[in-house]
């Protein structure tokens, strides 16, 4: 199943946006001439909600679902991480793939319930919420869409369940756009915020034991009633670790902070600023120390020059 985050001329996706209201002409249903077909050739993006479903399904943390059944990726090339499907070992096939269907169907992955619809969330630069916009993937071994059936994208989306799906992915989403739209002026993130990226929205069982962890509690102040509300449920601690991300990289702040450590945090980051900056001043001289020593002589472009001003050089 192919299904990519925008619509390029040439690609299997009709290459322009449509709207909810859009009808689509499909139907998909055990028998058809193509069954599997798109199970067979897979290329899955997951969502956070989507690994919490599925992780549940198969009961094992999302730990080891993310070790068992996918890979990482990065969804664009300055580094936001993303989580695909690891297809069959040696192919190309879903591991969920049965000669009967899917089976994971009720908790199958929002890429699987959109087909052959693809979503394109965006955020115009002038414009503070989000969009949601729609393509067609027409892949010339789908005979679904040779089927007599129309509804509107409207209508699929609350046949396959999608409401739920894009709702509870609405945090993610926002911030991968927010990541984005952040540009190359920003440059690419520390392997630190990717790491932690990665871990709130996809390894959620690592991400509550990091919210237990004194770490977490010495920084930020939970209330009691809501850290169990939190910890207790996946779905709940999913969210949060979008408002956890939203506040650590873009500065949202909606959790509330103890002070005395957010101070402690500033002064020993600032600490480490000043001794940075020292160990560089001090490369530095070491640096000029040296040239002079060996008699040569820098001017503030960098470039070194002879140090007989009637010499032969030939760089002045
Ligand atoms: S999860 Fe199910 S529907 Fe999705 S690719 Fe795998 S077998 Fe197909
Ligand atoms: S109709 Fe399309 S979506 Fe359904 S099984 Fe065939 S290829 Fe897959």
């Amino acid at each position: 199943m192919s299904q990519p985050d925008v619509p390029f001329p040439n690609s299997p996706v009709l290459p322009q946006m449509v709207e909810a209201d859009h009808v689509i002409q499909f139907s998909c249903h055990k028998g058809i001439g193509c069954w599997n077909a798109c199970c067979s050739n897979i290329d899955v993006s997951l969502t956070p909600y989507d690994i919490v479903r599925l992780k549940k399904r198969l009961g094992i943390t999302s730990t080891d679902f993310l070790r068992e059944y996918t890979v990482p990726y990065e969804m664009e090339k300055d580094g936001i991480a993303g989580v695909k499907f690891r297809p069959v070992d040696n192919g190309t096939a879903c591991r969920f793939m049965r000669p009967e269907g899917c089976a994971v169907y009720e908790d199958r992955p929002t890429a699987c319930r959109y087909y052959p619809v693809a979503l394109l969330s965006m955020r115009r630069q002038d414009e503070y919420v989000d969009r949601d916009a729609y393509a067609v993937v027409k892949e010339s071994h789908c005979k679904g869409h040779e089927v007599e059936r129309r509804l509107t994208i409207a209508d699929y989306r609350k046949e396959q369940g999608l409401e739920e799906y894009d709702e509870l992915a609405r945090g993610w989403r926002q911030l991968v756009l927010k990541k984005k739209s952040s540009g190359p002026s920003t440059g690419a993130p520390s392997i630190k915020s990717r790491q932690m990226f990665f871990m709130a929205c996809y390894d959620i069982d690592t991400f509550r034991l990091f919210v237990e962890s004194d770490a977490f509690n010495a920084l930020f102040v939970l209330p009691e009633d809501e850290r169990a509300r939190i910890l207790g449920d996946d779905v709940e601690l999913m969210q949060f670790a979008f408002r956890y991300l939203k506040q650590v990289l873009f500065g949202e702040n909606t959790i509330a902070l103890n002070e005395d450590a957010a101070r402690e945090r500033l002064e020993k980051w600032r600490a480490r600023q000043a001794e940075i900056e020292r160990e560089a001043a001090e490369q530095r001289a070491k640096y000029e120390r040296q040239m002079l020593e060996e008699g040569i002589d820098e001017d503030a472009s960098g470039l070194a020059h002879c140090p007989d001003e009637a010499g032969s050089c030939s760089r002045d």
